[in-house]
């Protein structure tokens, strides 16, 4: 009798951005443990079929409606979904095991919720997700006993760290620290970011990723983003949720214990890590990536980031400690200002004042249903 593993079927929402095509290399590399059912991305059609025709999924759907019809033209032996729905519809197959959503924003809200409806394991790598709808998401995991994994570099290493020290079971957690490589711009003070360009702002230095969490990183936002994120991932309250800057990105973040201890997670920065964990939890399996070389990098270096220089990460832990809607509007908001400043409408240093504006224009709403904070992401897109 063969020592056959029954495969591992997965969903990719969002196929074609960077986390996707990580994912589909951990695929490449784990061929006999992993199958994709099926594949879904916002307009790439082109990208999309050269997927279909290398990984064959059963599934695949595009949000944009006409780039799904030249879709279904081009391939065949698939089942081609169009739209909003039909992209979130994959989360719910019955084949799938695990949905990565990997999309960019609030339209993974959606995906994700339809994935814990369905009681399957949720790859989180869409942060915004947990950002605007953090305690509903949570509710219906619960309600549903649906795993979350997190895909975001730091709460992978909290989540290792954690299970390292039983500390789901012992609570013994006594602060969360996650690390933050600082962007592009670290160091630099208001004058010298004034006239920054989109391209300058892209150019991260340890990490290569999409144009929105570019910008975030070059921000701090993502880091604001990602103290919300812990906060619900983890069940610590904001005042036990602490950044600190480490521009090697080698400690992807760690955790204080009550006794004093630390434990942090290191390793070379790559997404593909995060990505297996999350399709492999509890297991750990084998990933061709450089091993860590301390002494070839020779320094770790940590230090506090530049509140002042950076407000984005102050105006997060704001929306946060407030709560109700506020954290959906400052994710709208801010994805509205980092397409204005990609568009050119709006320098650098407008991002964090444009969206405190709309967040002093908020009208708070406390235990907020999932329409409110549908309404709340409508209302922060409004042209004023
Ligand atoms: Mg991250």
């Amino acid at each position: 009798m063969t020592d056959k593993v029954k495969k591992t079927k997965i969903a990719i929402i969002g196929s074609t951005g960077s986390i996707g095509l990580s994912a589909l290399d951990v695929v490449r590399e784990h061929k006999s443990r992993f199958e994709i059912v099926a594949l879904a991305a916002d307009s790439n059609f082109e990208k999309l079929k050269q997927q279909i025709d290398e990984f064959k999924p059963c599934f695949a759907a595009l949000n944009d409606e006409t780039a799904a019809i030249k879709l279904k033209n081009s391939v065949s032996g698939v089942e081609i979904r169009a739209g909003k729905d039909g992209v979130a519809s994959l989360c719910e197959l019955d084949d799938v095991d695990i949905a990565l959503v990997s999309v960019v924003g609030i339209a993974g809200l959606e995906p994700a919720l339809k994935t814990l409806r369905s009681g399957k394991r949720l790859a989180l790598a869409t942060k915004e997700v947990l950002v605007a709808a953090g305690q509903l998401i949570i509710d219906e995991a619960k309600k549903y006993n649906a795993e979350i994994l997190p895909v975001d570099s730091e709460h992978c290493a909290i989540f290792q760290c954690m299970q390292a020290a039983g500390a789901l079971k012992y609570k013994s957690v006594e602060r969360l620290i996650l690390t933050a490589s600082g962007g592009p711009f670290l160091g630099k003070k208001d004058d010298e970011l004034k006239n920054i360009l989109p391209e300058q702002a892209l150019a991260h230095p340890t990490w290569n990723m999409g144009s929105k969490i570019s910008i975030d990183s070059a921000t701090l936002m993502n880091k604001g983003l990602e103290v919300i994120e812990a906060r619900w991932l983890f069940d610590v309250p904001p005042e036990q949720i602490d950044v600190v800057v480490h521009p090697q990105s080698i400690v992807h973040s760690l955790v204080d214990f009550c006794d004093g201890a630390a434990i942090a997670q290191m390793s070379n920065p790559d997404m593909r890590m995060p990505i297996l964990y999350a399709f492999t939890f509890p297991e750990r399996v084998s990933l061709k990536i450089p091993p860590l070389d301390l002494a070839a990098i020779g320094k770790l270096t940590f230090f506090n980031p530049d509140r002042e220089v950076f407000p984005c990460l102050d105006l997060a832990y704001t929306a946060l400690d407030e709560g109700g809607i506020l954290p959906a509007v400052l994710n709208t908001a801010n994805e509205i200002a980092v397409q204005k400043f990609l568009d050119g409408e709006i320098g650098f240093l407008e991002i964090p004042s444009y969206i405190e504006k709309k967040m002093k224009k908020c009208d708070n709403i406390i235990n907020p249903t999932l329409e409110d904070i549908i309404s709340a992401d409508k209302w922060a897109r409004k042209k004023e």
